[in-house]
């Protein structure tokens, strides 16, 4: 099954002479890794914003084309249900956590979503098992390497259990011991059968991409 369908997209942002991007086609299969490469500038972070229907949502701007996830246009689904398929993590740890402890940073998105204190206590309990991490809970994510911010910053997403994680740059800012953190966690997380679209501007760290797209 196809988890992710584009054909001809192109991105104008309010205001803005030029396209972001045009003519995007591209598929995604369920379960596999996808790396979007392209120097910086070419539109990376805008496609991945238009999946997570960021753009034009959040950020303005004009869109032609047509996005389908799990075969559904994006543009009948609900920005509530958008975001329980569909999670994006971004470049810089820091900049998304703000909970006092990683509990609390983990338990945020469900609990916009109203889901049960023990349904969120089990998913809980599963994402820190899986970016291992279970014996920090209670710490202060600041106070964490910039690798385990960034397993946290997923971590943040995975609780809402999304089919789809959009990563933008998210092994630029970490050291080796992050990175392998890292990578690791997204292997897993494909064996567990999540897609991942990873967004990078060098190819260097994307070989455990099925399938690499040049933008
Ligand atoms: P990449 O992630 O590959 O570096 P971006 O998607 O950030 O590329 O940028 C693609 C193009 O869109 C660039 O020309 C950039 O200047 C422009 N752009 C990106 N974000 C915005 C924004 N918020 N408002 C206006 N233009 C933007
Ligand atoms: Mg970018």
């Amino acid at each position: 099954m196809k988890a992710i369908e584009i054909t001809g997209l192109s991105f104008t942002y309010k205001g803005s002479e030029k396209k972001a991007f045009t003519g995007i086609d591209l598929d995604v299969e369920e379960g596999s890794i996808t790396a979007v490469v392209g120097k910086s500038g070419c539109g990376k972070s805008t496609l991945l914003r238009c999946i997570a229907g960021l753009c034009p949502r959040v950020y303005q701007g004009e869109m032609v084309g047509t996005i389908s996830i799990f075969g559904e246009k994006i543009s009948s689904i609900s920005h509530v249900s958008l975001s329980t398929i569909v999670g994006i993590v971004f470049q810089n740890p820091a900049t998304q956590l703000f909970s006092p402890t990683i509990e609390d940073e983990l338990a945020f998105g469900p609990e916009n979503l109203c889901i049960p204190r023990e349904e969120i206590g089990n998913r809980m309990n599963d994402v820190l098992r899986i970016i291992g991490l279970e014996k920090h809970r209670n710490l202060n994510p600041a106070n964490l390497s910039g690798g385990q911010q960034q397993l946290v910053a997923i971590g943040s997403v995975l609780t809402m259990r999304p089919r789809i994680l959009l990563c933008d740059e998210i092994l630029s800012w970490l050291d080796l011991e992050g990175r392998k953190a890292v990578r690791d966690l997204l292997i897993e997380l494909k064996k567990h059968g999540t897609t991942i679209l990873l967004a990078d501007h060098r190819d260097e760290k994307i070989d455990i991409a099925d399938k690499i797209v040049r933008l």
